[in-house]
């Protein structure tokens, strides 16, 4: 369970990028986040994994309160949660098996372990037959679903994907959130931060929608984007 309570967090000292967030997500759900560019939607995924802090109210994750969280607590709880951006951010001088093996490489998991869990989340994502390519050998969507992949690596129980469709056609980006629900069936959690409303549309769950820092509307099952 994911809670935010009264969350407000400010930049620069001056501005306030969310204002007083009130928000509890169950395990197993599936949220859109949507809303207007600057409303305050990659603020919110950030404080998930500690990337910032609130500078009021509480951020918590099965009832931890993540403030108290040391810093050598903070990489476990990043393994609990997987991330896909928009601009994939995989590494151009591996391939699509190493972009995956090096998230279990630098947490020490041994060799055996990688060649076993490594082919099984290609698999998920449809790669089986994109191990040895590198990204500038995949498509748009390809890359998308390899990064996919590596969030999955460490079997997290939450996926954020912030504008994972922002660099896709209508295709590619359906077929990526057609992947976000298929893993959401399998019990993650996923929250899909996105400005897409198409695919919010045809998506048919919860739908968040933020303006200026506040959330301004929760609709349970079948929401819509409506801005
Ligand atoms: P969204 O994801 O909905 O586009 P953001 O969370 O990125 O919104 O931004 C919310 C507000 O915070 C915006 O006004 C943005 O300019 C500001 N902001 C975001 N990141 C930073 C940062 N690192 N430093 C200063 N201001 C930021």
């Amino acid at each position: 369970m994911i809670e935010l309570k009264n969350v407000s967090t400010i930049y620069d000292d001056s501005l306030m990028a969310l204002r007083g967030i009130n928000l509890k997500i169950g395990q197993g759900e599936f949220v859109s986040l949507v809303g207007p560019s600057g409303a305050g939607k990659s603020t919110l995924l950030r404080l998930l994994t500690r990337e910032i802090s609130p500078q009021e109210g509480e951020v918590v994750l099965d009832s931890v309160d993540l403030a108290t969280l040391s810093s050598g607590e903070v990489p476990v709880l990043r393994r609990k949660i997987g991330t896909v951006y928009q601009d994939f951010k995989l590494l151009s001088n591996k391939n699509a098996f190493e972009n995956v093996a090096f998230a279990l490489e630098v947490c020490g998991v041994d060799e055996d372990q990688v060649k076993d869990d490594v082919p099984k989340v290609l698999n998920i994502v449809g790669l089986s037959d994109k191990v040895n390519s590198f990204p500038h050998q995949l498509s748009g969507g390809e890359k998308q679903r390899l990064a996919i992949a590596r969030a999955l690596i460490h079997r997290p129980r939450i996926i954020l994907a912030d504008e994972p469709t922002g660099n896709l056609d209508m295709v590619n980006a359906h077929d990526v959130v057609e992947l976000l629900m298929k893993i959401n069936k399998l019990g993650t959690t996923v929250i899909l931060a996105t400005h897409n409303r198409e695919v919010v549309n045809a998506i048919g769950k919860r739908v968040v929608t933020m303006e200026k820092g506040k959330i301004v509307r929760d609709q349970g099952d079948n929401g819509k984007y409506v801005i």
